[in-house]
């Protein structure tokens, strides 16, 4: 099975928590979290189109310049998300620069704070000075937050002393071409796969005409041979909270069957209390998280920097909970 969420830490998981996550044959990328960003290459950070952010302490929220800085001329739009006081936050980073020269750049950045059964969400426009538009009050009747035709993003709201948001980012369904349907045909590989992908993704109709080596196609007839659908990709990302009992059972229910769950795990088990007191989890409690959620991996990260050159006891402190595969994908 060809792989289509392909997510990784962007630090070391001694240092800031963020994860880039690349949408095979796409030029599209996701971001959870942004800590420092130094490690992203200017053309990873121009595909964002995406960023859900769990909080806005400074270890979490300080990429946000270097992002902005990067994609500032570009014609996107990119859509933030984050907890209660999320659009105050963004606003005060806008606030913090002088904005009279770009009326000709065309970014924009639209802006959505998730609550329990609510959505804000506003929108900057680089043209216009990243000026204070409306907000709109969205309702959310579930979890769901996002829905685009590659995939779809749930959240919850966890307890860090402040709100923070939980994600899980999920593939609709997983589509694979049969190569050997390729080859028989002789039809030579080129764009026109991704934007059948692309059509069957997004729910495109049965007779959309497809042009290849010279025939004219439906989409219907492609799909029935070329085509076979599996089970989507779930990618899972929580970080800072309390593991008390109502944010555990609310995460194990938005994270339920994870293929990778990304989980802090600030502390060791020696250091319980001082978790318990800061509201981060032990690599011990991030291991019960994703053992309750069934999570099929479980990659640590936010390690505290006391720890230093300690990493392998975090991983073999999971490993005696959980019993899939515990790393750092960097
Ligand atoms: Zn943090
Ligand atoms: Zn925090």
């Amino acid at each position: 099975m060809t792989i289509q969420l392909l997510p990784h830490l962007v630090n070391d998981p001694f240092a800031d928590p963020a994860v880039y996550l690349q949408i095979r044959h796409e030029k599209m990328a996701v971001l959870f979290d942004l800590g420092e960003l130094n490690n992203l290459p200017t053309r990873k950070l121009m595909k964002i189109d995406y960023v859900f952010v769990t909080h806005c302490h400074i270890d979490h929220f300080i990429g946000f310049d270097r992002l902005l800085r990067c994609v500032l001329g570009r014609p996107k739009t990119i859509h933030l998300f984050g907890p209660a006081g999320f659009l105050d936050h963004v606003r005060g980073k806008l606030a913090g620069y002088t904005w009279n020269l770009v009326g000709s750049y065309p970014l924009v950045l639209q802006a959505t704070e998730i609550h329990s059964r609510w959505l804000y969400r506003t929108t900057f426009f680089c043209r216009d000075g990243f000026r204070d538009q409306p907000v709109a009050k969205i309702s959310r009747p579930n979890d769901l937050i996002l829905t685009r035709p590659h995939f779809a993003v749930r959240a919850a709201i966890v307890d860090h002393k402040i709100p923070c948001a939980a994600y899980r980012l999920e593939e609709p369904f997983h589509l694979h071409f049969r190569r050997e349907i390729l080859q028989r045909e002789n039809w030579p590989r080129g764009p026109w796969l991704s934007e059948l992908r692309r059509a069957i993704l997004s729910g495109a109709p049965a007779d959309r005409r497809f042009t290849i080596a010279g025939r004219d196609y439906t989409l219907a007839v492609l799909r029935r041979r070329l085509t076979i659908t599996t089970p989507g990709q779930v990618i899972g990302y929580a970080s800072d909270f309390h593991a008390s009992e109502a944010n555990m059972a609310k995460l194990t229910r938005l994270l339920r069957g994870c293929d990778i769950l990304f989980c802090e795990a600030a502390f060791l088990d020696e250091d319980r209390e001082r978790a318990a007191l800061t509201h981060h989890l032990t690599a011990g409690q991030a291991a019960t998280l994703a053992r309750q959620a069934g999570a099929k991996k479980l990659v640590l990260f936010h390690f505290s920097p006391k720890n230093h050159g300690r990493a392998a006891e975090y991983y073999r402190e999971a490993g005696r909970i959980f019993t899939g595969p515990v790393d750092a994908i960097c």
